[in-house]
């Protein structure tokens, strides 16, 4: 007997094993764009706990335009490329002044957005409106490379295309929304990245890679990404019970966010001694009396970055820093230390500190 049309195989496996997500209860344009916005570069499990709060705190769209840059900030904090969270403010406030409060439902206008591209635009269109817009992902990629046997790797233009093109054509007519989240799911819980769990796999009679015992080989290989290795010194500066803090340039890396002063160990430094020269060139403060808390490991796009990070005294007696690396400073309690947004290695920083003190 021929196996069921691949659609029909993929919809009835979704309506049985797809995840019960909360953006999957409601299906409104707002909750399916937080949500994609946060997945992506972010796991499942922990964009729930974001999606969550984030709705408890902004449950729509004009209560989202009317927030502070930095209480969203320190609502997103932990999850990374703040420009995304940065992103979703700016549309929220354009949203209210040019569509009425609400996401358009029309592709073209979607994509003029802030931080709305192919991917997420098709993910409105399809999983919001249930329109036939394709989406594709890391896990619908992988899955097509194995589903058509695609012998050159998925970001490779042509390849890419192919997948694009083939991710709109096999969209059944009105069912956009389950189908898109159908193969998405199939690729992030049955055909897995290294181990295919094709015994359980409801289009295995579709597979070209499995019919051809490729499954192994596919997706091709593409370059490896280049990396590179940056390694830092950051000082915790205690004085009178307070902590030093500043905020960062709006223009720099991590705009916004607030954090420990430091910066790159330069060739022929010690970490004791680039964290010195940093706090004078940062703030003008002589720092002394260096005391090692930790060492954090952190990566972000193609950075490694190796943090070493110390407690510090102030030598002299002015507690009023020269600006030249960030907006703004602060002195704050260890506890207060909650109310500003960081960046990721400098909240973990944190965290070691709390278990110090
Ligand atoms: Fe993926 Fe295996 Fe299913 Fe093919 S049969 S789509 S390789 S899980």
């Amino acid at each position: 007997m021929p196996p069921p049309a691949l659609q029909d195989a993929l919809l009835h496996w979704f309506a049985q094993h797809g995840r019960d997500l909360p953006w999957r209860r409601t299906y409104l344009p707002y909750h399916i764009w937080v949500s994609e916005i946060m997945l992506q570069q972010t796991q499942m499990d922990r964009v729930v706990v974001y999606f969550n709060r984030w709705l408890d705190r902004f449950p729509d769209i004009a209560n989202l335009a009317e927030a502070r840059e930095q209480e969203v900030l320190l609502l997103w904090e932990g999850l990374g490329y703040y420009s995304r969270a940065r992103n979703l403010l700016k549309t929220a406030n354009l949203l209210c002044r040019r569509h009425g409060g609400v996401l358009p439902e029309d592709h073209g206008a979607l994509l003029k957005l802030p931080g709305i591209g192919r991917y997420t635009a098709g993910a409105i269109m399809s999983l919001a409106f249930n329109l036939p817009h394709p989406i594709v992902d890391a896990n619908v990629e992988r899955l097509f490379a194995r589903l058509f046997n695609l012998t050159a790797p998925v970001k490779e233009k042509q390849t890419h295309a192919f997948i694009w093109h083939k991710a709109a054509e096999l969209i059944p007519e009105g069912k956009a929304r389950f189908f898109n989240q159908a193969l998405m799911e199939l690729g992030a819980l049955v055909c897995l990245p290294r181990s295919p769990r094709c015994d359980d796999c409801p289009v295995r009679g579709h597979c070209e890679a499995f019919a051809q015992g490729l499954v192994g080989e596919r997706p091709v290989a593409g370059k490896a990404k280049e990396t590179i290795s940056i390694t830092m010194a950051s000082g915790v500066l205690l004085h009178q019970g307070k902590i030093y803090i500043q905020q960062r340039l709006a223009d720099d890396v991590w705009p916004n966010l607030w954090e420990f002063p430091g910066g790159r160990i330069k060739k022929g430094e010690t970490p004791e001694q680039a964290l010195v020269r940093e706090y004078g060139e940062e703030t003008g403060f002589a720092v002394h009396d260096l005391e090692k808390i930790a060492i954090i490991k952190h990566s972000f796009t193609k950075y490694r970055v190796t943090l070493h990070c110390y407690h510090c005294r102030l030598r002299g007696s002015t507690t009023v820093p020269i600006l030249n690396a960030a907006q703004e400073y602060r002195w704050a309690r260890p506890d207060e230390l909650e109310n500003f947004a960081f960046p990721a290695p400098h909240r973990r920083l944190i965290n070691r500190l709390a278990e110090k003190l």
